[in-house]
């Protein structure tokens, strides 16, 4: 699993990305009949809260995340989520859901008037919190991997969760920096 570095174009196959770790996420099912993905959600993830570098975030994605390894485990135990994407510290790109299906990471939201977000979206989690900056590898990969799936998609449009579930979801917080992610896209 070596960092991505924004040398080489990101290529998306099958909706799949190529040469990049992927574990299939059981947290996943179809999108609603003829819909394609049009919008990407960013988000802020770590686990518990603040704390980088474990393999925790991977293990709830998978369902084999230990609730009893943390207090803050117990209060989301049982919880069945995932992202199509994780961008770890150092600009590692891995995949956990094919973009063609659903991932379970919007949760109750509404983008432009349609709710359920996850049905036209493609959730892309940088590991982070809301208040640690988020490195210079996570923004390239990130840039990256938005300029992939408008290729493969055509996707313009791009949100963070907390644009999509305002008063109930912070994340990526402001240690994000929106604007650069948008000038960089430019
Ligand atoms: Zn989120």
């Amino acid at each position: 699993m070596k960092p991505y570095k924004d040398k080489e174009p990101l290529v998306i196959e099958n909706h799949i990305i190529g040469g990049i770790p992927f574990m299939p996420s059981p947290n996943s099912d179809w999108r609603p009949e003829g819909t394609s993905p049009d919008l990407i959600v960013v988000h802020g993830i770590s686990l518990p809260p603040g704390v980088l570098g474990g393999e925790e975030i991977i293990d709830l994605f998978m369902n084999r995340l230990d609730w009893d390894a943390h207090t803050y485990f117990q209060t989301i135990k049982g919880l069945r989520v995932s992202a199509h994407v994780l961008i770890r510290r150092d600009g590692t790109v891995m995949q956990f859901v094919p973009f063609d299906q659903r991932a379970w990471h919007a949760g109750e939201s509404s983008w432009n008037g349609r709710e359920d977000c996850n049905d036209f979206a493609i959730g892309i989690e940088l590991e982070g919190a809301d208040d640690i900056l988020y490195r210079d590898e996570q923004y390239e990969s990130l840039v990256g991997v938005c300029r992939a799936l408008r290729e493969a998609y055509g996707i313009q449009d791009i949100a963070r969760h907390s644009d999509i579930a305002p008063g109930r979801k912070t994340d990526p917080g402001d240690a994000f920096d929106w604007y650069r992610l948008k000038k960089m896209l430019a």
